[in-house]
């Protein structure tokens, strides 16, 4: 993964963050990724690929790149995915190009993906990756922000309850595991640990020199 420059404190270069933020459906993912994306200019959103069909109110190319299967399987066969999974019967990929493309202009990429794709991701870029997974306060709380939301029918509705268990049960595959209670505290506690993970020692791999600058003659 290349290295990314940013504008923290002291114009350090480091290594960008890849921030992934998975829940189950409901739980209130895209609310809190929204929120990171307007606040944060630095953070750029990783768009998939999928085979889904497109929603109403979908944009393609915002919401996702919306190919068919021979298109997915093309992309599969010339590697222009990082990861990609079966979700739901669909397959879902991150294109490669646009996240180099993102860590090269100095940015930190958010991803929209499920535990498949944060455990692929971690296999391939290790401590580049944070993986934050939101919980509901409850199933009854998680069915209520469904019917809330009133994009999906009744039908999809029980299918993403049904679903919601076995993604929960991945929960210790993550880094960070939050319960989504109160919207703005939760928004909160994620801005916390993507402003702390930007700090973290080994991604400041502009520490060196200000280090040598400080103290020519002694050790690094
Ligand atoms: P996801 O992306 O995880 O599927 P959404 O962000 O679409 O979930 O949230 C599902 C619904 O719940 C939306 O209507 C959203 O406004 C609402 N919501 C999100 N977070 C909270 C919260 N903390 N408390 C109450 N409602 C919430
Ligand atoms: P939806 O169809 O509701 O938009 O997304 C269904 C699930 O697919 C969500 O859990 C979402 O996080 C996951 N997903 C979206 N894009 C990707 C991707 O590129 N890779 C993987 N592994 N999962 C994804």
């Amino acid at each position: 993964m290349p290295h990314s420059k940013t504008s923290d404190p002291h114009g350090f270069k480091r290594r960008g963050v890849l921030f992934v933020l998975s829940s189950p459906s409901g739980a209130g993912k895209s609310t809190i990724a929204r929120k990171l994306l307007e606040a944060d200019s630095s953070l750029q959103m990783s768009v998939s690929a999928t085979t889904r069909s497109m929603r109403p109110g979908e944009v393609d190319g915002r919401d996702y790149h919306f190919v068919d299967l021979e298109q997915f399987r093309q992309m599969v066969s010339d590697q222009q995915f990082l990861e990609w999974a079966h979700v739901f019967g669909n397959r879902y990929g991150t294109p490669r190009a646009p996240v180099d493309a993102m860590l090269a202009d100095g940015r930190d990429v958010l991803f929209d993906i499920d535990w498949q794709g944060a455990q692929q991701l971690h296999q391939i870029a290790g401590g580049d990756v944070v993986r934050v997974f939101i919980l509901p306060p409850s199933m009854e709380e998680l069915e209520r922000r469904l019917r809330g939301r009133a994009t999906d029918s009744e039908e999809v509705i029980d299918g993403r309850m049904g679903r919601a268990h076995g993604e929960i049960a991945h929960w210790d595959g993550y880094d960070y595991v939050l319960v989504n209670d109160d919207a703005d505290a939760c928004f909160a506690k994620v801005q916390t640990i993507l402003q702390a993970e930007r700090m973290k020692r080994s991604r400041q791999t502009g520490l060196i020199g200000f280090i040598r600058k400080m103290n020519p003659a002694g050790p690094v």
